[in-house]
Parts: structure tokens; C-alpha cells; sequence
């Protein structure tokens, strides 16, 4: 048994935390008095380990080998063909590990991985991600999900891959509706989607409607899916772009379909501020969904950091701080509670969505615990100081010491 003694908490209290296995055993005002094994902490934040609860791992760290291209969601997956035909078990496995272990440096110990799952790279990708989290199985945990990049009817042979993966051991089942031909074929994705994940006994992540294309509503269709199958709480929509594009009508429909069906929505500015908007001129849209109108009804909407230097976007290096400070410049999160609210989207949102009940700063959580040189989240993000010190359960995983020395003159 171990304690963090005088911690601050995000909400601004102080407490003690003491660590006993795995697991937070106490949190409050005193808890570690008298224990041998104290670190002073005085004051300083404490956050539960962060979630990256949208990334693609299998992609990660390719930028230098694409060719250029027009910078758009289709220019990125196109570029990416030549590049997935070459991938290995091996390449993939050492960039995802590479970026799990970054993550973890700057306080992420969970994360929720896409894998593409096609009939370019077949089940590789998914095998290297695989084989990545077991390598990091000592600091940190990732799922996967299998997901279908380039379409289920637009890529034969793709469902079937789809059922392997999920035997394979994906934990989640992916998809991507809108990268269909026509709305028969976005309903006929969805349906299969529904499908597999009933069969295999999965929960449900997929990339829906990204696209400024405001006519795209395949996010209807993923919530008319779950409300008429039951499946409540179990589904997450990433990206949901062109839902700032429809009208107002309809996405207050859906808007209040997705809180009946418990969906999470996975925005992520990150990435979306850089794709869409592209063939705007003058005033240039900023490509993200409707972030303040899912929060303001009460969806439970989470930030990934979904790139890190693939196709897509160029940056990225596993920073949720990073990601919560981008995301709040995206989405308009200034004063305390949305600075509160930026905080929860990297996260409690996540574990929500991925339905981790074993998540937070209480008694009985695992562990993953990170320690801040600041005494406030806002500052946090505002400075974007690494952690000192990282905990994934209870063990110390990670450390950072960042030395800054100014010289003035006499
Ligand atoms: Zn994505």
C-alpha cells in the first residue's frame, strides 16, 4: 500500500490517495497519514490516466512514405493504397507500439484502436496492433476495433475478413456507412454492422458521415438501427461531420435519437479542422460536428486523438492535453465548464463509451493515475506540461523532467 499525499483534484479539493494492488483503495482528506510509503505531492494535480478513446494505430508514423496528395479524407485513403500493400505484421507492430508508448509518457493508459480491415492489408494491420498491445500489456490497455475503411459493398470480400477479425479477437466491430455507393448501400453497412456485432456479441464503433456533405445521414440510420434492435448504450459514431451541414430539423431528430439510443459521439477536431472544409472559399467551415448542441442535450460526446502522422494529418503525438486544448479552440470550450466539459471528453466521456466500469478518481478504480506540475486542469491546458509521474494500475509507469533554465544578464 502506497499513498499520493495532498494531490489536488480537478474539482479543486484536496485529498490523499492511497493505492493498494491494482486499485485506488481511499481518496480523501488524510487518508494517507501514517502510511509508510508516501509521495509529498503539495498541492499538485492529479488526473485519472487519459483515454484515447479514437486513434488508428495501424497507420501511425507513415506520413514520410505517402506520396502528396489534396489533403482530403479520400486524397488520405487513397495515398495510404500503396503504402497498406507493404505493410507487415512486424512494421505495423513497431509503429503502434511506438505511439502506445508515447501515449503512455504523456498519461494515456487506455486507448481505443481502429484497425483497417480490407482486402489491401487483409488481417495485418489488426495482427501488428494486436501484437503491439500485448507488448504494452505492462503499461497500458487498447482495444481494437475492427474496422472496414474502404467500404463492406464497395470492397468484396471485406465482410468475410470482418468475421475473421472478430474471431481474431477484435474487441469492437468498426464500419464506415457513408464510404458506400448509394443510401441502399449505407443501410445494407449499417445492417451488417448490427449483424456481426450481435453475432459476435460485440459493441459497435464506427466512422460516420465525415463529410461536409450536409445530404449524407447515415447517422439516422446507425440510431434507427440500435433503437429498433435494443441496442442501447453500445454504440459510438466517430467523426459525424456533415451533421454541422444538414439543417436544423434534422439534426435535432437525430440529435435526440442518439441520447435514446445512448450513443457516444467521437468528435475529433484534431483531425476534422484539417480534412473537411477544403473546397470552401472565404469563410471556411471548420469541418466538426455539432459539439456544443450534442452537449448542451445531454449525448455523451468524447476527443480523440484518432492521427499521429499518417495520410490523414501530419502532427499528432499522443498528447490528450494537446487534444482537449486543440478541440477546445475548435469548439468555441472557454470558460470553467467547458473547460470542465474538455476534461471529461478525454476522459469519463471515453470510458463511457467504451463501457470501462472500472474508470476514475474513486475508491475501487483501477489505479491509472498521472501527476501534474500545476494546480488546476485549466493551467494544464494552458501550459501543456507533461505529466511527472504516470500510474497504470498502480504500478509507476512513466516519468518526465523537463528542465528549463532562463540566463538574464547582470
Ligand atoms: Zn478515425
Amino acid at each position: 500500500m502506497w499513498a499520493l499525499q495532498d494531490v489536488r483534484l480537478p474539482t479543486g479539493a484536496a485529498a490523499d490517495i492511497v493505492v493498494e494492488g491494482d486499485r485506488i483503495a481511499r481518496l480523501e482528506a488524510g487518508a494517507a497519514d501514517g502510511l509508510g510509503e508516501r509521495i509529498q505531492c503539495s498541492g499538485k494535480l492529479v488526473l485519472p490516466g487519459f483515454i484515447d478513446g479514437h486513434v488508428h494505430l495501424d497507420k501511425v508514423l507513415i506520413r514520410d512514405e505517402l506520396r502528396e496528395h489534396d489533403g482530403t479524407l479520400s486524397g488520405a485513403i487513397a495515398a495510404i493504397h500503396e503504402r497498406k500493400r507493404q505493410y507487415t505484421v512486424e512494421d505495423v507492430r513497431t509503429r503502434a507500439r511506438a505511439v502506445i508508448e508515447d501515449s503512455v509518457r504523456l498519461g494515456t493508459t487506455r486507448l481505443r484502436s481502429h484497425v483497417d480491415v480490407d482486402t489491401i492489408g487483409g488481417l495485418i494491420p489488426l495482427e501488428g496492433v494486436m501484437a503491439a498491445a500485448e507488448d504494452c500489456a505492462d503499461i497500458a490497455s487498447v482495444q481494437t476495433i475492427a474496422f472496414p475503411q474502404e467500404g463492406l459493398l464497395r470492397d468484396p470480400g471485406a465482410y468475410e475478413l470482418m468475421e475473421a477479425a472478430l474471431e481474431a479477437g477484435a474487441d469492437v466491430v468498426g464500419g464506415m456507412p457513408h464510404w458506400e455507393a448509394d443510401v441502399e448501400a449505407q443501410r445494407e453497412h449499417v445492417r451488417l454492422c448490427f449483424e456481426l456485432a450481435t453475432r459476435f456479441v460485440r459493441d459497435i464503433d464506427m466512422h460516420v458521415d465525415e463529410t461536409d456533405d450536409g445530404g449524407i445521414r447515415t447517422l439516422e440510420m446507425v440510431a434507427d438501427e440500435a433503437l429498433a434492435r435494443g441496442f442501447l448504450g453500445r454504440v459510438c459514431a466517430g467523426h459525424v461531420c456533415s451533421l454541422a451541414a444538414a439543417d436544423h430539423e434534422y439534426a435535432d431528430r437525430v440529435i435526440e435519437k442518439c441520447l435514446r439510443a445512448g450513443i457516444s459521439i467521437a468528435a475529433n477536431p484534431v483531425t476534422n479542422l484539417v480534412l473537411q472544409g477544403r473546397g470552401d472559399r472565404g469563410l471556411v467551415r471548420r469541418g466538426t460536428t455539432r459539439i456544443g448542441e450534442l452537449r448542451a442535450a445531454g449525448v455523451n460526446v468524447l476527443f480523440g486523438q484518432d492521427c499521429v502522422k499518417d495520410g490523414f494529418y501530419p502532427f499528432g503525438r499522443g498528447s490528450m492535453l494537446e487534444v482537449a486544448l486543440i478541440s477546445a479552440h475548435a469548439a468555441h470550450l472557454t470558460n470553467k465548464s467547458d473547460l470542465d466539459f474538455a476534461l471529461r471528453a478525454v476522459t469519463e466521456a471515453p470510458a463511457q463509451a467504451m463501457g470501462l466500469d472500472d474508470y476514475g478518481l474513486r475508491p475501487g478504480a483501477r489505479a491509472d493515475l498521472q501527476l501534474l506540475p500545476v494546480t488546476s486542469w485549466a493551467e494544464a491546458m494552458r501550459l501543456q506540461t507533461p505529466s511527472e509521474m504516470v500510474w497504470f494500475g498502480g504500478r509507476l509507469v512513466a516519468e518526465n523532467r523537463i528542465e528549463s533554465v532562463l540566463h538574464r544578464a547582470d
